[in-house]
């Protein structure tokens, strides 16, 4: 038999699609993603690319405050008991918004699979999806919520130092004692890059913030925010060019400026690359139409049809333009929406 909905992608889209398609009765199944090396070290793992953000200050609903004992009352034990304990009185983080959002598709039933889905045909009037540990399934409808995974810059040497101080996730990997009261660099002028920043001023001594322009493209407040902070020191229209260290790991970095060519040399224990972000969209290609950057195409704006019906996309591999939590738990609801009453004119 056919399943009536499969999901694909467990970030703010996925789960708030599967809360939608459960209480509509499709009996929704879930493809969270694996939990591998190759996601861990991809920075794909399930809960998408919000779980590796500390505070989540803007979405609505989860003001700052007593939120731990929410925590312990809504998350099943098992989960809790891994989740990273934080003060009484906090801004709702990233992981714990997600395992939230997981819980609440649990609630209504939703079967979550802790597998990454590797192929689909999408050319036979059948769906087919194939998870990696499973047969191929067939299916009547695709929400397809894969997101985006972090933009690398290709240096030689960033490849080099990968875990040896080159990381993509601050929250994860800066907290090292090796990172403590050493000078650290972020390449980025978008919001991700203003936040590591930000949360690098607790533990560095001293923060380059390395950005290829002379104005940022993050929000006002991050910046003011940023710039504020007397450990911060942006170095304008430079190139990060060239990673060096040795064994141990990352000294310093090589920056060329953009407007002059010039080389400066700036001390670093540490790099941390925040340039944006990739579509999760390979495993797609050829099945369903694109944009040339690989981010899913809608067929019509503000509907989340794509090329193939009976397959939907949310969240940020079909969104290159808001990237934000909220609006794809927003394009979330409206695929399940749209599935729903695709699957109601065909029967
Ligand atoms: P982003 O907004 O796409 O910004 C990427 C930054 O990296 C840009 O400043 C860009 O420079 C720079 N960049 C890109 N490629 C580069 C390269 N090869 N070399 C040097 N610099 C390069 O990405 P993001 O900051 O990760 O944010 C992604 C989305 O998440 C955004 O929509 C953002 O608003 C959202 N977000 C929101 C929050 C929040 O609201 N609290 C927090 C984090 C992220 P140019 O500016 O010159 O293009």
């Amino acid at each position: 038999v056919a399943e009536k909905v499969v999901i694909i992608g467990s970030g703010p889209a996925g789960w708030s699609a599967a809360i939608y398609a459960a209480r509509a009765n499709l009996e929704p199944i879930i493809f969270e993603g694996a939990l591998s090396n190759e996601n861990q070290v991809q920075l794909t793992l399930p809960l998408g690319q919000l779980a590796l953000r500390f505070d989540v200050e803007n979405y609505p609903g989860f003001p700052s405050g007593f939120l731990s004992a929410f925590l312990d009352s809504a998350i099943d034990e098992e989960r809790r008991k891994y989740m990273f304990r934080q003060d009484e009185k906090h801004s709702i983080s990233g992981p714990e918004l997600m395992e939230l959002m997981r819980q609440q598709a649990k609630n209504f039933g939703v079967r979550v699979v802790t597998d990454d889905v590797v192929k689909v045909n999408f050319k036979l009037r059948q769906l087919k999806v194939k998870p990696r540990d499973e047969n191929w399934l067939e299916t009547e409808t695709v929400i397809l919520a894969p997101g985006s995974k972090v933009n690398s810059l290709g240096l030689a040497s960033e490849e080099t130092f990968k875990n040896r101080g080159v990381t993509y996730c601050v929250v994860s990997d800066a907290t090292l004692p090796r990172f403590r009261n050493q000078p650290f660099v972020v390449v980025g002028g978008g919001d991700s890059a203003m936040e590591d920043a930000l949360f690098l001023t607790q533990f560095a001594s001293k923060v380059f913030l390395v950005h290829r322009r002379d104005s940022f493209r993050a929000s006002k407040t991050l910046v003011e925010r940023t710039l504020a902070s007397d450990k911060v020191q942006v170095m304008y229209n430079q190139n990060l060019h060239e990673i060096l260290g040795d064994e141990d790991g990352v000294s310093k970095v090589k920056l060329r400026n953009t407007l002059d060519d010039s080389i400066t040399e700036l001390p670093t224990a540490g790099v941390d690359i925040s340039i944006g972000y990739v579509p999760n969209t390979a495993f797609l290609k050829g099945q369903v139409k694109m944009n040339e950057e690989g981010f899913i195409k809608w067929k019509t704006p503000f509907r989340t049809h794509t090329s193939v019906p009976g397959v939907f996309a949310a969240g940020d591999a079909a969104d290159n333009y808001y990237r934000q939590a909220v609006t794809a738990a927003g394009t979330g609801c409206m695929a399940a929406l749209d599935a729903e009453r695709y699957l109601a004119q065909q029967n």
